[in-house]
């Protein structure tokens, strides 16, 4: 049951938000916004389309007690089905600005991240090619520190425009003060600050990061590990890698109706890793030591897939799968609830701890609702 006194709260504020330029307001349910095709109805969608409107919502319904969802491109949300007691502030300010002399690269929050990393490397700067194909928005990049094939945000983000939320300060913030580590920053489920602007140094030779993912690096022919190639060449290779995987985002595809990966990889003591690899002695299963400390990250599509999951698995009726094509992607057949989505994160989580003892954590960030 939605919160009444919210919705009056909201509603005495509305006047002086519909004044604000770069605003618009709207009712429709936050299953439109997320790659998951689920989630709940707000109080409100609001869309701001400058930084300035972004701050004068945010700090107006902060001042108000009115709680605030901020929405890029939704695809890293698990929102509760029904009424869910807040205003979806949808980030959809998005100038990006090259300088190629320099390699400096800045986004507005809500560019389509997919586009800044075309644009730089189209610009001929190298850097963030291995991170092509990931759906969402740039102000959502530092927030979990955004990685694939080989490669973090954190490698090249030099800082960030942050509105705090506690003194409605908006200032740029270096990157070290966001503590980025494996799909992590302080900005990750604490709402604390909205990223209004991130800033990159990239390298302006045009020639990628170096390679450091096997899959990729041999797909690209590379000789030797930690070679660079052409920026270009790189972005196209992962595209095509993550194609084949369900991982970038096609509205035509259920396989990419998701969160993405659904659990991060779990990290283990050293003597529960020996033990699970001595069951598969017929396996190179993965592992990989944490520097400086006894532990070891193993792989949660492999854990899945090794405690009985194969792509494709579903719970009836049917409406939630994983991927056919990636055992981490939880995805929606089509016609899932978020509740569907969540019996079969248990599910897998249950049966993955049953098998191996290891307790999955899910990636994605949740609103009213827990696993
Ligand atoms: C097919 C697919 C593949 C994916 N592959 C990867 C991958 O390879 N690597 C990876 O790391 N992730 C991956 N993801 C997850 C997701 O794309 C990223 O986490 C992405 O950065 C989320 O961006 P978004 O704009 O959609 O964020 P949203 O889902 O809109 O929001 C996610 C969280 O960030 C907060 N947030 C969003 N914008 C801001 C802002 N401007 N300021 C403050 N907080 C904000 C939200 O409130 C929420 O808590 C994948 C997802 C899908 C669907």
């Amino acid at each position: 049951m939605r919160d009444l006194s919210l919705t009056q709260k909201f509603a005495e504020i509305y006047p002086e938000l519909v004044a604000v330029a770069g605003v618009t307001m709207s009712d429709e349910p936050l299953s439109q916004r997320t790659t998951l095709h689920v989630g709940g109805q707000p109080i409100a969608t609001v869309t701001c389309t400058s930084i300035e409107a972004i701050v004068a919502v945010v700090t107006t319904c902060d001042a108000n007690h009115i709680p605030v969802l901020i929405v890029g491109g939704g695809s890293n949300l698990v929102i509760a089905d029904g009424t869910v007691d807040c205003v979806a502030v949808l980030v959809a300010c998005d100038e990006i600005t090259v300088n190629l002399a320099t390699g400096l690269v800045q986004a507005e929050a809500g560019a389509v991240w997919d586009e800044v990393v075309e644009l730089a490397v189209a610009s001929g700067l190298g850097g963030i090619e291995c991170l092509s194909g990931i759906p969402g928005s740039a102000g959502a990049v530092p927030v979990q520190n955004v990685g694939a094939y080989g490669a973090e945000v954190s490698d090249v983000l030099t800082r960030v425009r942050l509105l705090h939320r506690d003194t409605g300060i908006d200032e740029w913030v270096p990157a070290s003060e966001l503590e980025l580590a494996y799909r992590y920053s302080n900005l990750k489920f604490t709402s604390r600050a909205v990223v209004l602007a991130i800033e990159m140094q990239l390298n302006p030779d045009g020639l990628s990061a170096p390679l450091r993912y096997g899959e990729l690096a041999r797909s690209l022919g590379a000789t030797a590990g930690g070679q660079r190639q052409p920026a270009t060449q790189v972005r196209e290779a992962v595209l095509a890698l993550r194609r084949a995987k369900g991982m970038v985002y096609d509205v035509t595809d259920h396989d990419t109706w998701s969160a993405g990966s659904f659990f991060t990889n779990p990290v283990v003591d050293a003597e529960r890793a020996e033990q699970i690899a001595a069951r598969f002695p017929d396996q190179q299963v993965p592992r990989y030591p944490v520097a400086g400390t006894e532990e070891v990250k193993m792989s949660a599509a492999w854990l899945i897939q090794h405690a009985g999951f194969d792509k494709g698995f579903t719970l009836p009726p049917g409406r939630a799968g994983l991927s056919t094509k990636h055992t981490l992607a939880l995805t929606n057949r089509g016609e899932a609830t978020t509740a569907d989505i969540v019996d079969l994160a248990r599910h897998v989580r249950a049966g993955v701890a049953a098998e191996f003892g290891v307790l999955l954590e899910p990636e994605p960030v949740w609103i009213g609702i827990e696993i």
